[in-house]
């Protein structure tokens, strides 16, 4: 089986970069360790505190592996903070959780089907842990002989290495760079080497020896082996989701397909195979199950079937925590003619903890407003502030978070250092919310066909 090559945080990156950039103010819940009770304004997070705690509660759960077979909903207005709370729950399960998010939109495609679709966003939301060994060669760098062909920094050439625990030489062609700081291997380093990947990582200088054996980390083993020779081994532990590694072992699709997010239908022989696989690597104590968030945004656009779907696939043993977002009241369940709460099949709803968000007061805007000003390190006035309270107010956060952005460039532009009260007005004439947006093309249409 060939290596998995990426990390859980890579696909986090390359999945809906624009949606999670919206919420990159958020680090946590912002709880309070000792009273379990929300703080005001915490982690990124503002007012809410109702419904943060109850996140909170049901991330405990899940901390305790008390949920099982169950699903979150959170429903409330557009842009009172549904998809920021489920971007908060996922951080507070640490740094390798996998979060996937999904809009229920996207599994409409003609590349696959819904239920395709829906097992690789699955799939995508559960993480292994897997922990590997490697030998590594550690020493100081006697001498290097740069091979005169070749030029630039990734220049290899003869690294010759005195092995200080070992004793022996080892000489090998190498990039001579760190592959962490990409900083130059000089004569006189301590380096370590995976042997495996011919990676470099710089430990010191030999005059700093006592502290570089420190700073090797209780993940480094040296080990004797049968013929009387001493190793280094270091482990390594990296993270990657199960659909990363049934694209990198489907012979049609190879890892390549990662990149391009092109992965089409996978079989579902591979799928077994692979979760054959990570069964024996549990066994064997080479792997661990991280369950991640799935996140899907409005859930009422799903039909009975991927219901249908998702409730089975809530049984496996291999589910991650599903967080679904409404903005729906009653509504028809799309694929049959009967209406329900948030348009869920009424035995899905009875699986499901529903948690709801309230509309912000002024002042909570505000913050909200000012937080993201801070994130994107913008400067503004307490008047063009003001005035992005009242137009966040009127058509939503998220609107208003734009006039942020729109609003720095038009400061830019006229050369200021602050965006100002004229810079948002302006923003706001330019560019319409969705209510806006409609009114006045449906006054457009008056005109015409009236
Ligand atoms: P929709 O129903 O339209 O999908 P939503 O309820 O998921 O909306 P978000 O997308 O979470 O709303 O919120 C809009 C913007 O406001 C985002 O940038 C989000 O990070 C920010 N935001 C919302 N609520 C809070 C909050 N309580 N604290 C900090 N930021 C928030």
């Amino acid at each position: 089986m060939a290596a998995p090559i990426t990390t859980v945080s890579d696909s986090k990156e390359r999945q809906g970069l624009n949606l999670i950039a919206a919420h990159s103010h958020i680090r946590g819940l912002g709880i309070d360790a000792n009273t379990l009770t929300p703080r005001p304004t915490s982690d990124g997070l503002v007012g809410q505190q109702k419904a943060r705690k109850a996140a909170s509660v049901i991330l405990q759960m899940v901390k305790e592996g008390k949920i099982a077979g169950r699903a979150v909903l959170i429903s409330g207005p557009p842009s009172t903070g549904k998809t920021a709370i489920a971007i908060g729950m996922s951080k507070g399960l640490g740094e390798d959780t996998p979060f996937t998010m999904l809009a229920s939109s996207e599994i409409f495609s003609l590349e696959m089907s819904k239920t395709e679709a829906l097992e690789q966003a699955f799939r995508k939301s559960i993480g292994v842990r897997i922990r590997e060994e490697s030998e590594v060669i550690e020493g100081e760098v006697v001498e290097i002989q740069i091979d005169r062909s070749v030029t630039g920094n990734n220049k290899s050439g003869k690294l010759t290495l005195k092995t200080t625990d070992m004793e022996t030489l080892y000489d090998m062609g190498t990039r001579m760079i760190d592959s962490m700081t990409k900083e130059k291997v000089m004569a006189g380093d301590i380096i370590s080497i995976d042997k495996a990947s011919g990676r470099i990582t710089k430990l010191g200088r030999s005059y700093t020896r006592s502290r570089d054996y420190d700073a090797m980390g209780p993940d480094t083993k040296f080990v004797q082996c049968p013929d009387g020779e001493l190793q280094v081994r270091r482990e390594t532990v990296h993270t990657v989701s199960l659909h990363e590694i049934d694209v990198i072992n489907s012979r049609t699709q190879g890892f390549l397909a990662l990149f391009s997010g092109d992965t089409g239908e996978i079989r579902s022989e591979v799928r077994e195979q692979i979760n054959t696989k990570v069964a024996e690597w549990r066994e064997e104590g080479k792997a661990e199950i991280v369950p991640g968030v799935l996140f899907i945004d409005e859930v009422h656009m799903l039909d009975i079937e991927c219901f249908s779907f998702i409730n089975r696939a809530l049984e496996d043993e291999l589910a991650p925590i599903v967080i679904m977002a409404s903005n729906r009241g009653s509504t028809t369940i799309r694929g049959t003619s009967y209406r329900s709460p948030h348009g869920l099949p009424l035995d899905f709803l009875d699986r499901v903890v529903i948690i709801s968000t309230q509309p912000y007061p002024e002042d909570e805007i505000r913050e909200i407003i000012s937080i993201r000003a801070q994130e994107e390190e913008i400067d503004m006035t307490p008047n063009a502030l003001a005035l992005l309270t009242k137009f966040g107010a009127e058509a939503g956060l998220r609107y208003a978070s734009n006039l942020i952005t729109t609003s720095h460039l038009l400061a830019a532009k006229r050369k200021a250092k602050e965006v100002d009260a004229q810079d948002v007005q302006r923003s706001y004439q330019l560019f319409y919310d969705p209510s806006r947006s409609a009114k006045f093309v449906s006054e457009f249409e008056k005109r015409f066909i009236g």
